[in-house]
C-alpha cells in the first residue's frame, strides 16, 4: 500500500493547469502530468484497501462504479510511491490498452468510488494513470510489440473509435492479422473528431495508431463499409468481422 500513514500525511493535489491567460492564444492541453515529487506523495495516498472499490467495476443501480476495465490501481499507486514508474507502467498495461486516453478524457469513476473519499478527497487516481503513461512514452518503454506467432486467422474491425483500436490491439497480439476499415479521412473515431483538442491532443492518438500500424494492423481510411465495400464481400475476405461502428 503506498504509506501507511500517507492518506493522513498528504492532501489531495490536483495536476497544474496553465494560466488562462496563455490558454485563451491557443487549443492545446491545457493540464500537466505530475512532477515525479507530487506523484510520489499522490501515490502515498492510498490505502490498498482489502476491497478496493477503485477497480471493481460494477454496475449499481444504472450507475459505472469503479473502473470498467478493472484497473489494477492500488498496486501501481503502490509501485508509484516507491518510484518504481517502470513497474508501475507494467501493471498499468495489463489491463489498459490505451492509458495515454483514459489518463486524459475518462471521467474517473474509480475516483468516484475510491474509499478515502467517504471522509477525505479520493486519491487523484486518473492523474498518477497519465503521468505514468506520459513517462512511459519520455523514457522510450513504450515500443511497438510485434506478435510472436501468427495464427492464419483474419480479422476485419468496422470503425478505429477507441472500441475498434482496443480490439484492433487485442486480436493483433493474439496473433490475428487486423484490418480497420474506417469511413473518415483519419483513425480514432471520436477521439480524433469529436474530444476537443484541449483534453486530448491529436498527436497523442496519431501516436498510437503509428504504433499499431508498426505492430502489423492495417488501416485503410477512406472507405465506408456498405457504401465503398459490401459487408458480403468482407465476409468472404475474412475469417471474422467485428462491428465498432460507435453510436
Ligand atoms: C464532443 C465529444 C466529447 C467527448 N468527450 C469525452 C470525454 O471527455 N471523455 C470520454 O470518456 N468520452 C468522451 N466522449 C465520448 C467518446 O468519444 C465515445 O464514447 C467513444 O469515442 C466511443 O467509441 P467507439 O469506438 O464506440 O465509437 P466512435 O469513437 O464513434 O468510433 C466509431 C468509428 O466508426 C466509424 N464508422 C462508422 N460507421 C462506419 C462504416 N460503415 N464504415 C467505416 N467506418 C465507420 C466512424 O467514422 C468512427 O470513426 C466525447 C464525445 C464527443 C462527441
Ligand atoms: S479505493 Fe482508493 S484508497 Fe482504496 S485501494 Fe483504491 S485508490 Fe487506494
Amino acid at each position: 500500500m503506498g504509506k501507511l500513514t500517507g492518506f493522513m500525511d498528504y492532501a489531495r493535489e490536483e495536476v497544474e493547469e496553465r494560466e488562462a491567460r496563455h490558454r485563451i492564444s491557443d487549443w492545446r492541453e491545457y493540464k500537466a502530468p505530475f512532477s515525479d515529487e507530487t506523484l510520489k506523495r499522490q501515490g502515498a495516498r492510498c490505502m490498498d484497501c482489502g476491497t478496493p472499490f477503485c477497480q471493481i467495476g460494477e454496475v449499481l443501480d444504472g450507475a459505472t462504479t469503479g473502473c470498467p476495465i478493472y484497473n489494477l490501481i492500488p498496486e501501481w499507486n503502490h509501485l508509484v510511491y516507491l518510484e518504481k514508474w517502470e513497474e508501475a507502467l507494467e501493471r498499468l498495461l495489463k489491463t489498459n490498452n490505451f492509458p495515454e486516453f483514459t489518463g486524459r478524457v475518462c471521467p474517473a469513476p474509480c475516483e468516484g468510488s475510491c474509499t478515502l473519499a467517504i471522509a477525505d478527497p479520493a486519491v487523484t487516481i486518473k492523474s498518477i494513470e497519465r503521468t505514468i503513461i506520459d513517462k512511459g512514452f519520455e523514457n522510450g518503454w513504450i515500443a511497438s510489440r510485434m506478435p510472436r506467432n501468427r495464427t492464419g486467422k483474419s480479422v476485419a474491425i468496422i470503425g478505429s473509435g477507441p472500441a475498434g483500436l482496443a480490439s484492433a490491439d487485442q486480436l493483433n497480439q493474439a496473433g490475428h492479422m487486423v484490418t480497420v476499415y474506417e469511413r473518415q479521412d483519419r483513425a480514432g473515431g471520436l477521439l480524433m473528431y469529436g474530444i476537443p483538442n484541449m483534453k486530448l491532443e491529436k498527436e497523442v492518438v496519431e501516436r498510437r495508431v503509428r504504433l499499431l500500424e508498426e505492430e502489423g494492423i492495417q488501416f485503410i481510411l477512406n472507405t465506408e463499409v456498405g457504401i465503398d465495400i459490401h459487408a458480403d464481400e468482407l465476409n468472404e475476405m475474412y475469417d471474422a468481422v467485428i462491428l465498432c461502428t460507435g453510436a
